[in-house]
């Protein structure tokens, strides 16, 4: 059947067999499945704790309770020691409880249905689905953070998350698998984190962007939209250009003495306004604009503003721009470029 689901599906799960992040608890057995009892303990440890925290003591955790039997036998005051670094103690007490239910109950089995996981200690629907779905590849979508913006975003739902849980099930559920669900469900995952970014998604090498409605109602640094913002800051907009040669340098200047990042140097920019419809285009890139291509746009915070701009990059002959200056690419990070201009180079080149 065809339907944008299914080819955003196929994407993600081709994308993830060549770019799934490399984690202890995927770790797979020589039929080459997932350990369920290695996703139920990595499900507590992530609860409220980034992925690269719980990394290594996952490891360690492992090898000192490598199955529900031993970890049943553990004690509390043995499983608050080893939690030491993670916080949120609680999650640790109802592990070590779960793994005893699971012993005395369960014949030392994760249970495999969504009824008796939700009976657990410290087990919600998004832990339920989420062992479900990756420990034993049941066609469900755990909505963790990454895949609710990744839904928000193709769907340009102009809401905070939280107004629209409702509907996130919904379109969450078209994406379910029945063969692939623990393949699908980490692609999301992943792809939220490397590529569909909280911060500046890198939608120009996106390869759903065609489906991806924010994208193309260049919406996506505003969605998902934030439920209330602290200080509303006000916005500035510019385009910023990168521009290289056939000697790999990068086309610079130098900001005027006075004023914001005085002297510091930078790609050729657009005067910065308040009204993008304002935006004219810098006089030195208007004979060269034709050999430049939109990368997507990229949100910086300053103190009292922030900026956004729409990045282009492209390449021209260095004899097309008489009087210009260049740097090497391979020099700018090291140069008196501020941290906004590096960050644009580093999306462009
Ligand atoms: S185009 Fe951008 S916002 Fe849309 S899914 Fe891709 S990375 Fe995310």
């Amino acid at each position: 059947m065809f339907n944008k689901e299914n080819q955003v599906k196929n994407f993600l799960i081709e994308w993830y067999s060549v770019n799934a992040r490399i984690l202890p608890w995927r770790k797979k057995n020589k039929d080459k499945y997932l350990n369920p009892y290695f996703v139920f303990v990595s499900e507590y440890m992530l609860q409220q704790t980034t992925v690269n925290t719980v990394k290594n003591k996952f490891k360690d955790f492992i090898i000192k309770w490598p199955n529900i039997d031993k970890l049943a036998k553990a004690t509390e005051p043995q499983i608050l020691k080893f939690w030491a670094g993670l916080g949120y103690y609680s999650r640790a007490r109802n592990l070590l409880k779960s793994a005893k239910i699971i012993n005395k109950n369960f014949k030392n089995k994760i249970p495999q249905s969504y009824d008796e996981l939700i009976t657990l200690p410290g087990v919600g629907d998004y832990t339920a689905k989420a062992i479900l779905g990756i420990g034993f590849n049941k066609p469900v979508i755990p909505l963790d953070a990454n895949i609710e913006r990744i839904l928000v975003r193709l769907h340009a739902i102009n809401k905070p998350i939280n107004k629209v849980k409702n509907k996130l099930k919904d379109l969450g559920s078209k994406f379910k698998s029945n063969k692939y669900s623990s393949s699908l469900i980490q692609s999301f995952m992943d792809y939220g984190s490397e590529i569909c970014l909280p911060r500046n998604p890198r939608c120009d090498i996106c390869g759903i962007n065609k489906f991806c409605q924010s994208y193309k109602k260049k919406l996506q640094l505003k969605i998902p939209k934030k439920l209330k913002k602290k200080i509303i800051k006000p916005v500035k907009y510019t385009r910023a250009y990168v521009v290289i040669n056939e000697k790999n340098e990068i086309l610079v200047r130098v900001r005027p003495s006075k004023g914001m990042l005085a002297s510091m140097l930078e790609v050729p920019n657009d005067v910065w306004v308040k009204n993008k419809k304002l935006l004219t285009t810098d006089k030195e890139i208007q004979k060269i604009k034709k050999n430049l291509k939109s990368k997507g746009l990229f949100e910086y915070s300053f103190s009292h503003f922030d900026l956004e701009t729409e990045i282009f990059y492209g390449s021209v002959k260095k004899a097309k721009l008489t009087n210009s200056n260049w740097i090497k690419k391979s020099a700018y990070f090291n140069s008196r470029m501020p941290t906004v201009m590096k960050k644009i180079v580093e999306i462009a080149v």
